[in-house]
């Protein structure tokens, strides 16, 4: 396969955009990256080019603007898209349902309008294992029922219907929806990893937090839930897998007539202490928590089947708990010792 000469990736600053710069480049990809910056730090910038060892092409741009994507559309020959750019906290769905359809449904509808009249048309969209509902026994498979229970879900919901609506009427077009199930670690040079401009609402950044003493315990959860030791059972997978994932599925598309959505997951379920322990064992400190009544929403137990996404794209998750606890760890205890990004809120 020749490969094209540029990858467009949105939310190029962010966690799980970052890591995939990086697995495009050193995979011979070349990228163009464009984020605003509205929940991630130009100073992850200065971490990219010292782990690729030279300049990037970088744009500061809100997806949403049809004018400024257009015109980087214009400078750049982009082959295809890899689309990260979203609001992604649940709980802040909530409160701002309006933004969260405005950037995560509205932005994708200005990029696709954008990358239809640029005559670009292979993409790789990032959607959730949020979509899948409570009431289907795990592991979850790509054509579990769906239920929507919040706004941020909905929202990626409705950027899976619009791309099936987009393949429907335009067949030349070829997509790749990725289900992320749990997103954790950092890459292992310590150079780039998770570094929100809120407060943290996943487990690992929170346990992460606890063991540099930013916070005085974890919460958890519920400790009632009908699985081994009553914590709930996820299923978390190591962001540099989700990046490897993401080149897997990108070559896929570039080869392939074909168009997919699959999971990203590691297909094992790991309960909230078991985390803790070895999130415990990988910094060398004990992780205080206490427990707390369920949350509303949260489910006892989710986890993937990924077979799909072995069968399809020959991909299959590497790194295992202990390595997300691991660089996890060393990225934030260096992060925290670095003047370049700013202290955890
Ligand atoms: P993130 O917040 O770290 O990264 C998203 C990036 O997009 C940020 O750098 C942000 O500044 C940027 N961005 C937001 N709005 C933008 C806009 N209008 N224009 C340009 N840039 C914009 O999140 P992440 O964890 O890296 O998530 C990446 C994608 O994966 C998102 O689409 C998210 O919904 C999806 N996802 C994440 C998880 C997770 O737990 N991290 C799980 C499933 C799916």
């Amino acid at each position: 396969m020749s490969k094209p000469a540029k990858i467009l990736l949105t939310g190029a600053t962010g966690y799980i955009g970052s890591h995939a710069w990086v697995a495009l480049s050193q995979a011979g990809w070349d990228v163009v990256g464009v984020d605003n910056f509205a929940n991630s730090h130009p100073a992850v910038l200065e971490g990219l080019t010292r782990l690729l060892s030279g300049p990037l092409m970088f744009e500061c741009a809100d997806v949403g603007d049809a004018a400024a994507m257009s015109a980087l559309f214009a400078r750049h020959r982009i082959d295809a898209v890899m689309h990260f750019a979203a609001l992604k906290s649940v709980p802040e769905s909530l409160l701002r349902p309006l933004d969260y359809m405005a950037v995560n449904v509205g932005g994708l509808l200005t990029l696709t309008q954008v990358m239809q009249a640029h005559n670009v048309q292979r993409l790789v969209f990032s959607s959730t294992a949020a979509l899948y509902g409570a009431s289907q026994p795990p592991p979850l498979r790509e054509d579990a029922a769906l239920e929507i229970s919040h706004p941020y879900a909905r929202s990626k919901w409705m950027g899976e219907r619009l791309l099936a609506d987009l393949l429907a009427a335009f067949p030349a077009w070829r997509v790749a929806t990725l289900r992320y199930f749990n997103p954790a670690g950092a890459h292992e040079s310590g150079l780039i990893g998770e570094r929100p401009r809120g407060p943290a609402d996943n487990l690992m950044p929170c346990l992460g937090e606890v063991a540099l003493g930013l916070r005085p315990h974890l919460w958890v959860y519920g400790r009632d839930y009908p699985t081994p030791d009553g914590t709930g059972l996820r299923d978390y997978l190591h962001v540099q897998d989700i990046a490897d994932g993401h080149v897997s599925a990108l070559e896929h598309l570039m080869e392939q007539p074909d168009s997919f959505t699959l999971n990203l997951g590691r297909g094992e379920a790991v309960s909230v202490l078991q985390m803790i322990a070895a999130y415990a064992q990988a910094c060398g400190r004990p992780i205080p928590y206490r427990v707390i009544p369920r949350r509303a929403g949260d489910v006892a137990a989710s986890w993937a089947d990924c077979s799909q996404a072995a069968q399809r794209l020959g991909w299959q998750a590497q790194r295992d708990v202990a390595a997300m606890c691991r660089d996890s760890w060393r990225w934030l205890s260096a992060a925290q010792t670095s003047s370049a990004l700013p202290a955890p809120t």
